[in-house]
Order: structure tokens, then sequence, then C-alpha cells
């Protein structure tokens, strides 16, 4: 569908932005108008946007929006998430966790790094992209932006990714904003995620007398012989982009307030974050195995959830152009990662090469998030600078010459 034509040039503050964003406390899942605050900015810009929203029974509705800039071409994306964790106690907080406020150059908030600074700086380097090009567009920009990334992830990016594919919406590379660098701007972008799987073991016995054990059968002996099983090998020694594999044990729980009882069941949960030496399938038949070999004949129950595959994105054209990019900004060269949690690039990168670059993220999900306004600001210029190279237009280099140019 062709975009609207462009009013004259719309300049992005993406410091303003982000504070505006900040003030809407759009804890999952509630939205609070910070998706209408981003549509109505595109909008203006001359994107087309669609408002998204999604429900199933049982979970929360989601507000969702994809925006399109440009009518054809090779479409570059920018993924990202309004909804932010819970602040926790307020209290505890240097400033207000939705005031966004300024104190020395830093500004507080929940969601300054993850990740609304990081939508602000895209919207900010796609406005100087449209102004530098609006009369002749060399392809397409699109946002996707969910309000469903730090919850159930149901109603969000995964729904938004079905609907691009039922419309036969073509992405050709994508950038997700979230803060992934680990120091410095600039230090790391992530072309993969391990994925995540999460078991949840009950082990069968018989209850009985801990003095007359053989009338009895402990269930709790044989877990722990069943998670030693799965916890004294390494699960694999790390691939070429991918640390080693882990499994670790979150709980054993078995409730027996007696001591002179064999209880007659024990539970555990385990998390595993596995790379691209496996599939959740391949695991989980790992995981069998050794559980079955452990259990010696006796009964368990396992339930598996699998959150994301992992995936990894070559180096390539998306990893190339964000090198360069970054480079040309920042001096630093980033290192290519795939540790860390799962992100929503594990739905987009059924679609197209999908890297992740964003803000500092020390201080993610933490009291007192906070970001340097300068970060947002260079962060805007790597994204235009992105945007500049993936296109092979010429770059018309500060954020100085925002949208004045042209
Ligand atoms: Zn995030």
């Amino acid at each position: 569908m062709p975009s609207r034509a462009p009013e004259p040039a719309v300049a992005v503050d993406p410091v303003a932005l982000t504070r505006d964003l900040i003030r809407r406390p759009s804890v999952t899942p509630r939205d609070e108008g910070a998706i209408d605050l981003l549509a109505g900015l595109l909008e203006r810009l001359g994107f087309a946007c669609h408002k998204l929203v999604f429900s199933e029974p049982g979970t929360d509705d989601v507000v969702n929006l994809y925006a399109r800039w440009g009518a054809g071409g090779r479409n570059f994306c920018f993924a990202g998430h309004t909804d932010v964790v819970p602040p926790g106690n307020p209290q505890s907080w240097t400033a207000d966790p939705f005031e966004a406020r300024l104190i020395d150059g830093q500004l507080y908030g929940r969601g300054a790094v993850d990740m609304k600074g990081a939508i602000a700086a895209f919207a900010a380097a796609a406005a100087r992209f449209v102004a530098e090009h609006g009369d002749d567009p060399p392809g397409s920009i699109s946002l996707l932006i969910t309000g469903d990334e730090e919850g159930v992830s149901i109603n969000g990016t995964k729904k938004v990714v079905e609907w691009l594919e039922a419309r036969g919406e073509r992405l050709d590379v994508c950038i997700v904003g979230e803060p992934t660098n680990a120091r410095d701007l600039g230090d790391m972008v992530k072309i993969g995620r391990r994925g995540s799987l999460t078991g949840r073991l009950t082990v069968h016995g018989t209850q009985g007398h801990t003095a007359y054990p053989h009338l009895a059968d402990n269930p709790v002996h044989r877990i722990v012989a069943m998670l030693h099983a799965l916890t004294s090998e390494p699960l694999d020694g790390g691939s070429a982009h991918f640390q080693p594999s882990t499994l670790q044990v979150s709980t054993i729980d078995v409730g027996n307030p007696a001591s002179n009882v064999i209880p007659a069941e024990a539970k555990a949960v385990f998390n595993a974050r596995f790379n691209d030496v496996w599939t959740s399938e391949t695991l989980v038949a790992w995981i069998r195995e050794r559980l079955d070999a452990a259990a010696a004949g006796g009964r368990y129950d396992l339930e598996i959830a699998v959150s994301g595959e992992s995936f990894l994105t070559p180096p390539g054209a998306v990893s190339t152009v964000l090198t360069q990019a970054i480079e040309r900004v920042t001096s630093r060269r980033p290192e290519f990662s795939t540790t860390g949690g799962t992100s929503d690039a594990r739905f987009i990168r059924r679609l197209c090469p999908t890297a992740e670059f964003g803000l500092v993220g020390l201080t993610m999900h933490k009291v007192d998030e906070r970001v340097d306004v300068a970060d947002i600001v260079a962060l805007a210029d790597i994204y235009k600078a992105a945007l500049d190279l993936y296109f092979g237009v010429a770059a018309s280099t500060s954020s100085a010459a925002t949208a004045a140019a042209d």
C-alpha cells in the first residue's frame, strides 16, 4: 500500500521522544498510549500505520504497530517493544520511574534503555532519512513495534509476523533495538540467540515410614540421581558463534514436613539455554534418555516448554551494515555475540536476516534504569548511517544536519 505523501520535513528529537515514551507507563500488557504516540509521529513522517490489536482467550489484549514508509524496493525493518517491566518500588528510585527526569546528562526512567530510547533513536533516524529522500525513496523503511515483549509474548511480535506473512509483506533485513551493548555504545551486536526450554519433572514413588524403606519407594533419592544425570557432564563444548549450552536446576520441591515419612512425590524444574549444536527436539531426546537411565524403571512425568529455538544470522549483509555504521559513529568495532536471554528476534528471523543492536544494557530491568542522553543521540546517528549504507545513498553526516536537509 502506498504511504501518504509526507508533509514538510518533520524533525524528531530522539531524547524528547524517549522522555515522552517513558511518561507512558506501559508496563506489560498495558499500552497507556505509547503506541498511539509513536504511530501519530510516524504518520506525520509519511508512514502508513497499521495498529494491530491481538487477543486470545485467557490473555490480555495487546496493541502492536506495523508502520511502513515507501511503497517498493527493499524493506529495512526496525523491531522493538514499547512495553516495559514493572518498576518495583518507586521509592527505591532516584527519580520517579515514569517522570523521565534528566540528571547530569542521564535520563532516568523505566524503559530508558529497554527499549524506548532505541525506538526514539530509530524514529529520529528515519525522520532524517525521509527528509533527505522523501521525493525519491530508494526503498522502504518499516517499524514493527509490539506491546508484548516483556510478558508472555503471545499477542505480540509472533502474531505480527504471522500477519505480515499472510499479507505477503516482505522484510529484507531487520534490526532489533534491544540493549545489546555490555559497557559502551558500539561494543556488541547480537547475531543470534540461544534457545531456551524449561522442564518440569515429577518423580513418583511410594509413601512410607523412613524406618521401613524396603516397604516404600523414595522419589527424592531418585530425583537427585536424575538431576545429577542432567548436570554432571557438559552439554557440549560450544560452537563457532556460541558459548557452551547450559542446564540449570531452578528448584527442587518435595514439601514434606515430616522427617519420618518417605514422600510419595518429588518435583523439580530446570531450564536449559542451548546453542546451535541442538534443536529443542534433539535436546529433549537427550534429556529423556538420561532421565530414563537414571530413573531405572521408576515412574516420572516430564513436561517441556520451549520458549525459543537457538538461531544464528551468519555474519553477512545486516551485520556488515551495522558494523560499518557503528564504526563510523563511535570508532568502535563491535563484537558479534549470541549471549543473553531470548528476544523477539526469534520470531522475526523467520522472515529475514536479523541482528540486534541498541543501547547499553547495564541498568535494564533494574532500579534507576537510565541512559546517557549522548548515547541516544549517537544511536540515532548509527541507525541513520545503517540506513544510508544499506540503501547505498550518500550520508549527510551528523545529527545537526537533521530534517532541514533537502
Ligand atoms: Zn527489551
